[in-house]
């Protein structure tokens, strides 16, 4: 099947590792361009290299308030157009449900929520010069299902989910489709240190596939979804 996604260009934020790392090589491998934030200098140079000619590399804490702007930005000035957006940041620390306090609270918010809005508020003035764009949120299963003692991320990526529900419905007459990437358990560097078993674990490899495919043009008719990529871990029924 063809992606449709030569010759376009994607930004993809914390990607120097896991999940985004891996959509942004399954989007190269597709024949799109692609941008990439992490603040690690190191394993993202090492990422710039694995994605090819049509890579750049920007080091970046995401989360910083200004940082989308400033990431979009970079991504127009070197490639000059921008269709895709792909938006991950790292995960909330742990805790039940009584022991964030508010410092806690917000930092949570402004990475897992805030973070997402802003990347597709500087995005989209440049999908919508083109009349074509694929937003894709990397979150995780617990908006589906909140997950015990996630909290932090429980809270901040369901208000995203209903965020996103909202514009992924004021965006469709655009031409721009927004959906959501759920994670379950993928093996990536965070969820090896927890001491899940391997075997009951996601190839990041296939979520990146996966993303792509949002991403993609036949994918054109799928917006406001989430899409759970979990092998069948999680028992919600919506
Ligand atoms: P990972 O393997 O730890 O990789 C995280 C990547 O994000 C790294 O490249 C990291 O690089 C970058 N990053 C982290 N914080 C950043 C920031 N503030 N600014 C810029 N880059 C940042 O994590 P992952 O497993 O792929 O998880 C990605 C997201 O999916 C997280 O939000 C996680 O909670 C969620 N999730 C993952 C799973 C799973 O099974 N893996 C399941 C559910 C949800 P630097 O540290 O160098 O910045």
């Amino acid at each position: 099947m063809d992606l449709g996604l030569e010759g376009k260009v994607a930004l993809v934020t914390a990607a120097s590792k896991g999940l985004g790392r891996a959509s942004a090589l399954a989007l190269a491998a597709e024949g799109a361009s692609v941008a990439i934030c992490a603040r690690g200098e190191e394993a993202l140079r090492s990422t710039e290299n694995d994605l090819g000619e049509n890579a750049l590399a920007l080091p970046m804490d995401v989360t910083e308030p200004d940082a989308p702007a400033r990431l979009v930005e970079a991504t127009i000035e070197r490639f000059g157009r921008l269709d895709v957006l792909v938006a991950n940041a790292g995960g909330p620390p742990p805790g039940r449900a009584l022991e964030p306090d508010d410092a806690a609270f917000e930092a949570a918010l402004n990475a897992n929520l805030l973070t997402s809005i802003r990347l597709v508020r500087a995005a989209l003035p440049h999908m919508r010069e083109r009349g074509w764009g694929r937003i894709c949120l990397i979150t995780s299963v617990s908006v589906k299902q909140p997950l015990p003692d996630l909290t932090l991320s429980n809270t901040a990526r369901t208000g995203l989910w209903g965020w996103a529900k909202t514009a992924a419905a004021d965006l469709r007459p655009e031409g721009i489709t927004l959906n959501l990437a759920c994670p379950g358990t993928h093996a990536t560097d965070r969820v090896k240190e927890t001491g899940h078993s391997k075997a009951q674990m996601g190839d990041p490899a296939d979520f990146g596939k996966v993303v792509a495919f949002l991403c993609s043009e036949p994918a054109n008719y799928i917006s406001g979804a989430a899409l759970q990529i979990d092998g069948a871990s999680s028992m919600g029924l919506l």
